[in-house]
């Protein structure tokens, strides 16, 4: 794991927001719940890409049941730091959802056009239940009416890199979460 005092990927980093201790804990909390609501049932845990990785591989190992895998990816156009609200779909499901408990996985909810698209997307193919559960939550800025169903952490309205999240696909390597310094997306 990448060592906080010593990368110099922390230089670009205003302040560490979320801890990499202090995400590991919330992480095995939610997993827990997914445990516990989801008993007796095989969830098919589906992860967007790229962002939600790193959270998406942690949970997965908290939750004790069988389960099985697969994978989405959307791209939002717009700026660098401010989606646009539009939705395109980069990448499908590999399998069928028919009667299945789908569990969403994505990094952070910030206007939530992208999980209501998903959530649609997804809701005419047929599945028992779809949920959605979030590391990071930015209500401040939302701009449609979605609720996850899990939630890490609700963060302040600040753009924010790591443990998935980038900025022009840089950062999603550091192991903890903090606000990038304004001069770095501005430049
Ligand atoms: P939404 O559709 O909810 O506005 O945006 C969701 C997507 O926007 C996230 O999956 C993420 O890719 C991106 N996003 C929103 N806020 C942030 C942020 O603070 N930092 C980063 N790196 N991406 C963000």
């Amino acid at each position: 794991m990448l060592n906080r005092e010593t990368s110099k990927l922390y230089d670009d980093l205003e302040r560490v927001l979320l801890g990499r201790e202090e995400i590991a804990a919330r992480v095995a909390e939610l997993g827990a719940e997914i445990t516990r609501d989801y008993a007796g049932k095989t969830p098919l845990c589906v992860g967007i890409l790229k962002g939600a990785t790193p959270f998406y591989c942690d949970l997965i190992r908290c939750i004790d049941l069988k389960l099985t895998m697969d994978f989405m990816a959307t791209s939002s156009y717009g700026s660098a730091t401010k989606s646009s609200g539009v939705v395109r779909l980069l990448k499908d499901l590999d399998h069928d959802i028919l009667g299945r408990d789908v569990v969403i996985i994505e990094d952070i909810v910030d206007s939530g056009v992208t999980l209501q698209y998903l959530k649609e997307n997804l809701k005419g193919r047929g599945a028992a239940s779809i949920k959605i559960c979030t590391l990071l939550d930015k209500p401040a800025r939302r701009r449609v009416d979605l609720k996850p169903d899990y939630c890490g952490f609700v963060i302040e309205d600040a753009f924010v890199v790591g443990y998935g999240l980038d900025y022009d696909e840089v950062y999603r390597n550091l192991p903890d979460i903090g606000v990038l310094k304004e001069e770095v997306y501005t430049k």
